[in-house]
């Protein structure tokens, strides 16, 4: 019988140092699962370090299961991502970071509910080493998100999942250039498993995520699932309209009853600001929506490929 065919998708950003772990983890992988044919596809995201270099070396070394696909430039992991699914050749894909956070211990456990059906099995972090400030923002983002949408969430999940080629075909149909790939897995449907997690301590470099782009990230969450925030800015407006109508009655009725007295700057004032506040955030959220209909009115393609193995694509395949 002809054995399955599993990719392990490794986008890598500035990860020199993670190599070495990299490739004992993969022979790991190798050794431990006989029954499956295994890809090893590295995405190099425009990485200023000597990644690429590393990638060349581990492709030289066994090109018969190390693939690598260099990007022009630095996009962000989610189009790496997406570059991964473009170029994966396996009935299944596994998405792990290349910084080896992701035990490859799950592995078998993923094959096994593939296997038994599952298209998308998800590795749910156990415990979290984050600060009590970041779960509990996280928590309450999630909570928002869920209120706002009928698409299903999964919470404390990220990218490391085994992923049918349903499911890659499915999101390689979805090729938004403002990408939330999280939301993306959700959207997909299909048969869905989460299974348990330890994340372990990152080995060498450092996390690339400042605090401004997770807040860019927490908005794109929020405004490529839903166009709910549009909606408060309606009802927001509506009730302010509906408030300041009963004040405006009240203030009728208050003078032909007892003459004006010209008392109104601190009342002005306040009302002045609230509705400049109230109109301020409604752009602001209508701008957010604009903004992202601007970058995808562009159809510009997600990414650039450099090279795959080595090869530069022609004119036709510079994305697939
Ligand atoms: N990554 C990437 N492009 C980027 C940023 C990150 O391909 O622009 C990769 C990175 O090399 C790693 C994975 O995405 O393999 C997760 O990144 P990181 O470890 O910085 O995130 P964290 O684990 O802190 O969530
Ligand atoms: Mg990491």
């Amino acid at each position: 019988m002809n054995k399955r065919k599993v990719t392990i998708i490794l986008p890598a950003y500035n990860e020199e140092g993670s190599f070495e772990l990299l490739r004992e983890r993969m022979e790991r992988v190798l050794a431990d699962n006989p029954d499956y044919e295994w890809e090893f596809l590295m995405v190099n995201d425009g990485s200023t370090d000597r990644t690429l270099q590393q990638m060349i070396r581990l492709y030289n070394s066994d090109p018969e299961h190390w693939h690598y696909i260099d990007l022009s430039r630095n996009y962000g992991k989610e189009a790496a991502m997406l570059a991964g699914f473009d170029y994966s050749t396996g009935d299944a894909v596994i998405v792990m970071d290349a910084d080896m956070q992701h035990p490859v211990d799950v592995i078998p456990e993923m094959l096994r509910n593939w296997e038994e059906g599952y298209d998308d099995v998800y590795a749910e972090r156990k415990t979290s080493r984050e600060s009590w400030f970041k779960r509990k923002t996280s928590q309450w983002y999630y909570r928002l998100l869920q209120r706002s949408t009928r698409v299903p969430i999964q919470q404390n999940t990220g990218d490391f999942r085994l992923l049918d080629r349903s499911c890659v075909s499915a999101l390689r149909r979805l090729r938004e250039t403002e990408r939330n790939t999280k939301g993306l897995y959700s959207w997909i449907g299909y048969r869905k498993k989460g299974i348990e997690y330890e994340q372990l301590e990152r080995q060498t470099g450092k996390s690339k995520w400042s605090v401004m782009q997770l807040l860019d990230l927490a908005v794109n969450g929020l405004t490529s699932y839903t166009v709910a925030p549009l909606r408060m800015a309606t009802l927001l407006g509506v009730s302010v309209s509906l408030i300041a109508f009963l004040y405006l009655i009240y203030i009728i009725v208050k003078t032909v009853l007892y003459g004006d007295p010209v008392a109104g700057y601190p009342t002005l004032m306040v009302t002045i600001l609230f509705m400049g506040g109230v109109q301020l955030l409604s752009l602001g959220i209508i701008g957010e929506y604009l903004g992202k209909v601007f970058m995808e009115s562009k159809g510009r393609p997600v990414y650039l490929v450099e090279s795959y193995d080595g090869v530069r694509p022609g004119d036709a395949a510079v994305t697939q």
